[in-house]
């Protein structure tokens, strides 16, 4: 048979069942397995699989599987076998109803995973966190913060009033601890996992369980272990390297992929034989959709589509196989065409690639088929075991078993037997006929392993089912499984983390990630620890990974398993330093080894009472030291003297973040050793590390030494002085600071020689120290701790060369930092200050070890030496000789640079003298609180936020947060943020200032001067010695620490702190840091000196020291004590304000000494005061030097100061930045518009009654007469030339902005009130606003210009504004505008109008308005001749101007001209569509302004206040009324230039007024004409109608305002439009109504008004009573009185732009009801003298109105109001009585009565409330849980990252592939239908609120606060957040008053934004 031969299909296989198994091998199903084998060939090499073919491998698996069974029923639940799996995170198929909301709620859908089935009752959870999952944690039920649940589980439990924290998982480590009793203070009692849980209502099942029968067991077991085989078999053979063949001719040599016989055969037998091979692309993160696509497109020559197809499989499987062909040439091409930009393809024969994916479908059916089958049942009274539960511990079981090879035994039989047909039968025979494998023969290597082994070849879908599967059996199985996959995981340890760190394409997907799923058990971890090699290993291969870089011959990355050897093999002293800079420490990747080893050490710690790991005999700690060998001194550096380096490096990075994990272990295993001591010798493994330091620091001087020698050779030649400086043999040399008592120190110079910041070595030393000092040994010879461990196995004690040598890693390292910040490195680049910044923040606990051995330095070699040392290294013994100039000269630094090295010496002996936390063992929690305490006092009176005071505190001490919350309770209080931009910050407390020591060693000088002013502060009213420090005296004399306190009493100190007062005081060093330095550590020295000796009548070392020490005097003969000099130095001349607290502080030591000093010191004393206290002989010379001194001092803190306030300016600079919103005005709530500084308000000012506001009596007949008064157009200096606009020579106007805004309309959606709807007619508004700024026209354009310069130049920024929108920004206030608005009138004549008695309608229409409405629509209106209404109409708009310029005004040539550009950009804004063109853009610039009257009162009802008597104008921003009234002159000035210039305008005018009050009158007109109806006026928004009428058909009128007459009108449309709005709602759209509101109210008249309007409507019968009962008169009035309210302050707000009408309320009583006020001003009846019987039974012209616009309605969608009304409503009887409730009436008698609208109409009425953003809930879970359970509606998939729209409530998925569209993100998508221009997104995962505008956006800090007052930008601290109202609201304003496109821009144009927003 042959498989290439046919032409036609052969028979397909699907669901046939194979026959039978018939071998002899036990467990193993033959042909299953031959099935699986040849599946290549009965498929054709058909790639990618397809569904068919997955269907029957999954078919036939679960037909084996139960086979043994008595039915399939018994296994699945189900008398069919299925043949799909469940997959995780697969789609879900929305239901067909798409009406249903825009997300559903997927709670009910998803079936839980099987981590929550019931065979799991009982073990732990296990659930594997995804990147992204919630995580959460339970305070009070958690063992520790390592435990954490699921959201399933922890929703499973109770929790309430439990404090929980929740964060995003960040990777996929990490699993669900629930129900692990090692993880949980009590039982959960999950619903899913724990035993205890009982369901309510469970039956009772019977207790025993019987086993499965034995042939099912069978059955599961050959299944399992035939499709395990498979799987290995496959996958053996697959290359852990992907290639790609050179060239045809290598393509068919891969070993591995070798033909099986028939697939050579050729057809026909002449032809060359054929063999297939496959070329696949891989997945990787580096290349985006789009590129992929294009490559392939190109490469295949496909459609997109088809590319997008593959694009998207290799993101989500991992791998595609592009093509299978025998073509290797073409192959190749197509290879090449791909993989040239970077992308992945590898080549392998068909049949090979084809079983790999055969092999992936395996591992996703073992991993899933638990889900499909049946748990535990009972069957006859007979329980079973569950047959999930028995499947996964088989699978379990199996992968513990060593793999059989069958493979061979087919390929070898095809290869014989050619023309055979496929036999399929397997017998023992088979396999003993092969030749022996030497290979598989070397190891028995079981199932797992092999598995393991394999991650590194499959792809993403196959590794991550691997890991899936592992979790699901092993992990999950128990403590068992656990712990033999540990060990298996640590058997092959070595390869997997050697694939991972150089070969994994995809390291995240590695299998290494399950080390944390292991290390982490205690049990486990330790085990591992003990009991196998697994730490040797680790550090063997961190070893041979870093060693690489310098000895790669000796560690070649290339052949990794040599290299470890070696490394396990080679040790020496000291290994070549590293450079940090090879590729290998670059890679992120052996973080895992660290995180792995932190892992063990946990564990091993946890399980107390064990032997340790790093006991002597396993050799442990000697690697580990050796390790530490690698990185000892690593990334050296040295000064650059001469030229400035050229290129700086970034390997210190490398350097310092392997430093910083280094860290965190060094602690850990010092610790490890200390709590598992070994009997014997203690202290041996701190000695040991002395060894090894030791032979290192040997190794090192010597080379250094050699290096030096050879070097000054050199530098001889260049006449560098060295004469001073040569190191003898032994690396040391000699000193003598005090004349005659020389000493000798090792030879190092800081400035010249190699120098590093990492030496771990004495880091593990410190640790090791550290932790031992409270043990309570005692040591022969009595000596110290710190003796014992130096000296070792010598009697002489710790050598003194040994001890200096080693402490020169620390000591180097302080120096360093000094000199770096003196600005000696400045050559070396900006890399140094950058290394000491993270050196003392990042890293600093390294700098404390350091500090901690330098203290042990002193303390073992005595102060004498030790202070020689230091100044030796320091360079500075000169100077504390008092020659400054020489201590220059020799060191080569300048004068400045010498002077800031000397206060840095100086602090630090202050800090290793003063600082005793380390030394007596202060507990972490006590030293915690002194960290705190000292932190707060920083903030001072301003305080400090909670995650600023946290990220200073060391790890090491924050064991949990908890800690620091009760510390902080204890010592601080809390300010919660009172603003919107602020923080919440905690203060120090009053009684805590006390602990505060601006001493403290971890400030910095800044925050130590900060200090000082702080508690000056608060010191001030109580003066006193509060300086005076006090260190805690050393207690423990048995660690040898206590000799710390000798430093004082050495004649070296005395000299120190002699001359740093002299050099300050006569030696012209200017610095006051330096006196103050030295004024503490006198005062410390007092503070800590004790008597000498009792005896000695109260003698104390240090002061009698001050008195005896007789220094010499520079430039003098003289010499003086310290106590002499201070004397002279109180002198009163010194009033130098800086120096006047030094001095006090100097007197206060005086007195002190004069106290404990010995006799002399009292004589010296005696006379001192004896002459006045000061001596008065001082030379002139002297004086002057001070003076002059005392002002350089003075400049130099001036400069000092400066710094530190440009520094604190640049820290403001940054937290504004940080901080959003901190443009908007909240003052006057219309923060785009902000900014009052001119213009604005200027010309609106109706109580301006006097000036030139004329008064005019016109009317006296009412009472109170109507009067006029003038209002001024803005007029002002332009903001561009600074000219005056008002001199009228040229254009001026203002800058607005018209957006599209979908406000209004997007507020009612899914709000539940009555008439709630979204009107199917109405298109988005436009919105205008203006900042109120004025420019001239010319100016305008020359800025603009500038714009699209500014554009054309900065191409690869994206701009703030678009031009392609005429966009721009306000020069003066940066607000976003579009249009440049023409101002050409210099004032407006209002009318201020009295009340009077309101008229009805028909008044109106006999009073002359039917004369007029039936003269237009009959076309009579027209009598007069062409033009003439253009006469009588431009007479109204003529612009009043005070001073016309020459030549006349302006406005006398074409105004049209100057609103074009206005006019096209409203059009635009709109959109392209299908507009008007009668009159251009003057319909647009209507609807604007109704749209904007409409928008600018709905923002104003927030504002005003209930029972406010203040007109609706006063609560409207000036800007925004000038704007109107602006725009309106401009509307009519427009069109009266069009009726000028264009004879057709009249006639389009005289159509358009015809429709519209053909369209009101219709029903009280007489007679037939012929129009075409316009929109029902019903379903006509009022204002906007209103709006039509009194800019169009008024100017029919011929301009006379007709405003009262329309008005009323309008107003009983409104009320009719109200009611017809309830009958849909509630009528045949079943809204639900408020029913509190409607109740109780019986209004006979109401209710019939409302019943006959149902009749004009032609309702069925019985509808409109039903709406009535359900919704009731009271509510039926509520509504219409809300709509009328806010239509008629909408009516004002019009009349005052349109007719400049000022409504007076003279008259009225007080306290009138706006509603009521509002009615009088305009002349209306009341609601109730229209609703009532009468109104619609007689045949009155109120009827005929209503009549014909309840017609239009009707006779639009007649079918529509034939609805029967909605199945909810309530049935009456005739009686009308109520005869069933909703509830009973579902029935289907009532479903069928139920027609649905097919087209629903909504009437439009007013808005009846304020929109708002969406509801968000109080705490931020609820939210983000919402979020993970929502589907997006366009993908269907749960978003990996939603988005909520705050304005409509949709999730959405932002920047994610699935839902994008040409690049532009669902956010921008989802906008077009939303918000439209605008969108408000809550990103919740990033936890960050999204605002955009068009093609811009920026991210702004969410509404949401923690506990703290602090927002949480990315959810990184996990605490619980809540909503803050006031940011919210502001967010709301924001967006309401249209805020939202100005916020945008100018966050844009304040940063160098580079866009790629729209991909949100
Ligand atoms: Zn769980
Ligand atoms: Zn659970
Ligand atoms: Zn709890
Ligand atoms: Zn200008
Ligand atoms: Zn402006
Ligand atoms: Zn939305
Ligand atoms: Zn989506
Ligand atoms: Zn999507």
């Amino acid at each position: 048979m042959s498989w290439f031969s046919s032409t036609t299909e052969p028979p397909p296989h699907f669901q046939t069942p194979l026959p039978p198994a018939s071998t002899d091998i036990p467990h193993f199903d033959d042909q299953l397995y031959a099935y699986l084998h040849n599946s290549p060939y009965t498929h054709h090499y058909d790639l990618p699989l397809s569904g068919d073919l997955v269907a029957d491998v999954i078919w036939k698996l679960n037909s084996r599987l139960c086979a043994g069974a008595p039915s399939p029923d018994f296994v699945f639940g189900s008398p069919t076998i299925p043949s799909v799996l469940t997959r995780e995170g697969e789609q879900v198929p929305l239901p067909e109803d798409d009406d249903q909301a825009d997300n559903m709620d997927l709670d009910a859908r998803v079936t839980l995973g099987p981590e929550y089935q019931e065979s799991q009752r009982g073990r732990t959870c296990g659930r594997v966190f995804r990147k992204g999952e919630a995580v959460y944690r339970c305070r009070q039920c958690a063992v520790d913060e390592t435990c954490v649940l699921c959201s399933t589980c922890f929703h499973a439990a109770n929790h309430e009033g439990h404090e929980t924290f929740f964060t995003l998982a960040s990777g996929s480590a990490g699993c669900c601890d629930c129900n692990d009793p090692e993880a949980w203070k009590t039982d959960l009692m999950c619903k899913y996992h724990s035993h205890a849980y009982v369901p309510p209502g469970s039956p009772s099942m019977p207790q025993t369980e019987t086993p499965l029968p034995p042939s099912l067991v069978e059955s599961i077991r050959a299944t399992v272990s035939t499709a395990l085989d498979f799987i290995i078999d496959t996958l053996t053979d697959s290359p852990s390297k992907l290639s790609l063949p050179v060239s045809a001719a290598h393509a068919a040599l891969s070993g591995a992929d070798l033909p099986e016989a028939c697939e050579m055969r050729a057809t026909p037998a002449s032809a060359a034989p054929r063999y297939y091979l496959a070329l696949v692309l891989w997945n990787d993160e580096a290349h985006s959709f789009s590129e992929v696509i294009g490559q392939v497109q190109d490469a295949l020559n496909v459609v997109s589509d088809d590319a997008r197809m593959v694009a998207e499989t290799v993101d989500f499987h991992g791998r595609q196989v592009l093509k299978v062909s025998p073509d290797v040439v073409e192959l190749l091409r197509i290879a090449r065409i791909i993989s040239h930009i970077g992308l992945t393809v590898s080549m392998r024969s068909a049949r090979e690639t084809f079983r790999e994916e055969v092999a992936g479908i395996l591992i996703d059916w073992l991993r899933d088929v638990t889900k499909l089958l049946v748990g535990s049942q009972v069957i006859d009274g007979v329980r079973y075991e569950s047959v999930d539960g028995v499947v996964r511990q088989m699978i379990c079981d199996e992968l513990f078993s060593p793999p059989r090879k069958f493979k061979r035994v087919l390929s070898q039989r095809l290869v014989d037997n050619p023309d055979a047909e496929l036999s399929s039968t397997i017998r023992q025979a088979d396999i003993a006929q092969l030749p022996v494998d030497e290979s598989a023969e070397r190891e028995t290597k079981l199932r797992v392993d092999h598995m393991i082994l394999s991650d590194i070849k499959m792809w993403k879908q196959a590794r991550n089912a691997l890991r899936g599967l592992f979790v699901k059996t092993m992990i999950v199985g128990g403590e068992e499984s656990k712990k033999r996959m540990a060990l298996r995981f640590g058997h092959s340890y070595l390869q997997i983390i050697t694939n991972f760190l150089l070969h994994d394409r995809e390291p995240e997907l590695s299998v290494v990630s399950f080390s944390v799923q292991l290390f982490t058990v205690p049990s486990i971890g330790n085990y591992l620890a003990t009991k196998t090699n697994l730490l040797l290993t680790m550090f063997s291969v961190m070893k041979a990974f870093y060693l690489s870089e310098v000895l790669p011959e000796r560690f070649p990355l290339k052949n990794f398993s040599l290299a470890t050897r070696n490394a396990q093999e080679w040790v020496c002293d000291r290994y070549p330093k590293l450079t940090c800079d090879s590729e290998a420490a670059k890679s992120k990747r052996y973080w895992q080894l660290f995180q792995e080893f932190r892992y063990l050490l946990m564990a091993h710690r946890h399980v107390g009472e064990t032997e340790s790991a790093f006991a002597e005999s396993k050799g442990t700690l000697d690697a580990f030291l050796d390790l530490l060998r690698v990185w000892q001194s690593m990334h050296p550096q040295t000064r650059y003297t001469r030229q400035h380096i050229e290129y700086e490096q970034e390997n210190w990075i490398q350097a310092f973040n392997l430093s910083l994990q280094l860290g965190k272990l060094l602690a850990m295993v010092a610790e490890c050793i200390q709590s598992k001591p070994e009997p014997g010798n203690p202290c041996q493994e701190a000695i040991k590390t002395i060894s090894v330091l030791d032979a290192w620091s040997a190794a090192e001087e010597k080379e250094e030494v050699t290096k030096v020698l050879r070097q000054q050779g050199h530098a001889a030649g260049v006449g560098v002085n060295m004469n001073q400086r040569v190191p003898s043999e032994d690396g040391f040399h000699t000193v003598e600071f005090i004349e005659g008592k020389p000493v000798r120190v090792p030879f190092f110079n800081v400035a010249s020689q190699a120098v590093s910041f990492h030496h771990p070595l004495q880091w593990f030393l410190a640790y090791q120290i550290g932790s031992m000092l409270d043990a309570p040994w005692n040591f022969p010879n009595g000596r110290t701790i710190l003796e014992h461990i130096f000296a070792g196995s010598s009697q002489q004690g710790a050598d003194t060369k040994l001890v200096c040598r080693m402490m020169e890693g620390p000591l180097q390292t302080t120096v360093l930092l000094s000199q770096i910040r003196a600005g000696a490195w400045v050559r070396n680049g900006l890399t140094p200050r950058a290394q000491v910044t993270h050196y003392r923040s990042t890293i600093r606990e390294h700098y404390d070890q350091d500090l901690f051995l330098l203290q042990a330095y002193l303390c073992l070699v005595g102060p004498d030496l030790w202070l020689n040392a230091l100044l030796d290294r320091y360079d500075l013994a000169q100077w504390f000789k008092g020659d400054p100039r020489a201590c220059a000269l020799i060191s080569g630094l300048e004068d400045a640079q010498i002077g800031f090295l000397a206060e840095d010496f100086l602090e630090l002996l202050i800090t290793l003298f003063g600082e005793r936390s380390r030394i007596n063992g202060l507990s972490p929690s006590l030293e915690l609180r002194r960290e705190i305490v000292h932190y707060l006092a920083v903030g001072g009176p301003y305080g400090i936020t909670y995650s600023d005071l946290s990220s200073r505190l060391l790890e090491r001490l924050v064991s949990s947060a908890q800690d620091v919350d009760q510390i902080l309770e204890i010592v601080a209080d809390f300010k919660y943020p009172e603003g919107t931009h602020d923080s919440g910050v905690y203060l120090l407390k009053s009684e805590c200032w006390t602990e505060v020591d601006p001493w403290f060693w971890h400030y910095d000088k800044n925050q130590r001067e900060q200090v000082e002013v702080h508690l000056k502060e608060k010191y001030k009213n109580h003066p006193g010695n509060w300086w005076v420090p006090k260190p805690p005296p050393i207690h423990n004399t048995a660690t040898g620490f206590a000799r710390l306190d000798l430093m004082v009493q050495s004649e070296v100190f005395i000299h120190i702190a002699f001359f740093a007062i002299w050099n300050t005081f006569f030696g012209l060093v200017q610095s006051t840091f330096v006196i103050n330095e030295a004024v503490h550590i006198l005062a410390l020295a007092l503070a800590t000196e004790k008597q000498v000796d009792e005896s000695n009548s109260g003698v104390y070392a240090f002061s009698l020291l001050v008195d005896q020490v007789a220094i010499a005097v520079p430039g003098s003969t003289k010499r003086l004590t310290l106590l002499q000099l201070l004397l002279e130095v109180l002198d009163p001349e010194h009033d130098d304000d800086d120096l006047k607290e030094p001095l006090r502080r100097i007197e206060w030591i005086v007195e002190q000494l004069g106290e404990r000093g010995g006799a002399t010191a009292a004589a010296t004393l005696r006379t001192w005061k004896a002459g006045g206290g000061a001596k008065a002989e001082k030379s002139v010379a002297k004086a002057e030097v001070n003076v002059q001194k005392r002002l350089d001092a003075k400049a130099a803190a001036a400069a000092r100061k400066a710094a530190i306030m440009a520094e604190f300016a640049q820290a403001q600079k940054k937290f504004s930045e940080e901080n959003p919103f901190e443009v908007s005005d909240t003052e006057d709530g219309a923060p785009s518009h902000g900014n009052g500084a001119s213009g604005q308000g200027e010309g609106w000012d109706i109580d301006d009654e006097d000036g030139d506001a004329a008064m005019e009596v016109i009317d006296t007949s009412g009472g109170v007469a109507e009067r006029t008064q003038l209002w001024d157009f803005p007029s002002d200096t332009c903001i561009f030339c600074q000219e005056e606009t008002a001199d009228g020579t040229e254009t001026y106007g203002i800058l607005g902005f018209a957006q599209p805004s979908t406000v209004l309309r997007s507020a009612e959606v899914g709000h539940e009130l009555v008439p709630s709807y979204l009107r199917a007619d109405e298109e988005v508004g436009l919105y205008m606003s203006s900042c109120g700024h004025l420019m001239h026209l010319t100016c305008f354009h020359s800025y603009y210009a500038s714009i699209r310069t500014r554009h054309e130049t900065q191409d690869d920024r994206s701009q703030p504004e678009n031009i392609d929108r005429n966009e721009f920004l306000c020069p003066l206030c940066k607000t976003l505008g579009n249009c440049f608005i023409p101002v050409l009138w210099t004032a407006k004549e209002e009318r201020v109008v009295p009340i009077r008695e309101p008229a009805t309608v028909e008044e109106w229409w006999t009073a002359g308005l039917g004369d007029f409405a039936t003269a237009l629509i009959h076309g009579e209106l027209g009598e007069e001749e062409e033009g003439e209404i253009h006469e009588k109409f431009s007479s109204v708009v003529t612009p009043h101007r005070r001073r016309d310029p020459p030549g006349g005004p302006p406005a006398a040539q074409d105004p049209s001209i100057l609103y074009r550009r206005l006019t096209r950009t409203l059009i635009a804004a709109l959109g392209p569509k299908p507009h008007d063109l009668h009159i251009e853009g003057m319909i647009e610039m209507r609807h604007a302004i109704s749209y904007t009257v409409r928008c600018l009162e709905v923002i104003a009802r927030d504002r005003s206040v209930e029972g406010s008597e203040a007109p609706i104008t006063d609560h409207i921003p000036a800007n925004s009324l000038t704007l109107l009234r602006v725009l309106s002159e401009g509307l009519l000035t427009c069109a009266a230039a069009d009726l000028r210039n264009n004879s057709e305008s009249e006639t389009r005018l005289e159509e358009r007024g015809q429709e519209l009050v053909w369209s009101i009158f219709a029903g009280v007109m007489e007679g037939e004409v012929e129009t075409v109806p316009l929109m029902p006026f019903l379903m006509m928004d009022g204002i906007d109608g209103l709006g039509e009428v009194l800019y169009g058909v008024e100017i029919m009128k011929g301009g006379a305002a007709s405003f009262w007459e329309w008005t009323s009108v309008f107003y009983l449309r409104e009320i009719v439009a109200a009611l017809v709005n309830v009958v849909e709602a509630v009528g045949f759209r079943g809204m639900e109504i408020d029913a509190e509101r409607g109740k109780g109210q019986v209004d006979e008249e109401w209710s019939a008004f409302f019943c006959d309007l149902g009749t004009l409507l032609n309702l069925e019968p019985g509808v409109i009573e039903s709406v009535l009962a359900r919704t009731g008169v009271a509510h039926l009035k509520w509504i219409v009185d809300t709509c009328v309210l806010g239509f008629m302050r909408q009516c004002v707000l019009l009349g005052w732009a349109r007719a400049g009408l000022v409504f007076d309320d003279a008259g009225l009583p007080p306290g009138t009801l706006e509603a009521e006020r509002l009615r009088r001003q305009l002349r209306l009846p009341t609601v109730d003298e229209i609703c009532n019987s009468r109104t619609l039974r007689s045949e009155s012209f109120l009827r005929r109105l209503i009549e014909g616009w309840c017609l239009q309605l009707h006779d639009l969608d007649p079918a529509y109001w034939a609805c029967k009304g909605h199945p909810s409503l309530p049935r009456l009887a005739p009686d009308g009585s109520v005869t069933a409730s909703p509830a009973d009436s579902a029935t289907a008698a009532a479903a069928d009565r139920y027609v649905v609208p097919n087209s629903p109409l909504y009437v439009a009425t007013c808005t009846v409330r304020v929109p708002r953003l969406i509801a968000l809930p109080h705490r931020l879970e609820k939210l983000f849980e919402d979020s993970i359970r929502k589907v997006c509606k366009r993908c269907r998939t749960i978003p990996t990252d939603p988005a909520l729209c705050l304005i409509c409530g949709t999730f959405v998925c932002s920047q994610s592939y699935c839902c994008q569209e040409e690049d532009k993100g669902e956010c921008h998508i989802h906008a077009g239908t939303c918000g439209g221009e605008v969108g408000i997104y809550f990103i919740v995962k990033k936890c960050v609120i999204y605002l955009m505008h068009n093609e811009n956006g920026c991210f702004i800090h969410p509404p949401y606060l923690d506990a703290h007052g602090e927002v949480d930008v990315g959810l990184r601290r996990g605490r619980p957040q809540f909503l803050n109202h006031k940011r919210y609201d502001e967010l709301n304003r924001t967006w309401l008053t249209h805020g939202i496109p100005s916020f945008v821009a100018r966050k844009i144009e304040s940063t160098y934004d580079v866009g790629g927003w729209m991909t949100l």
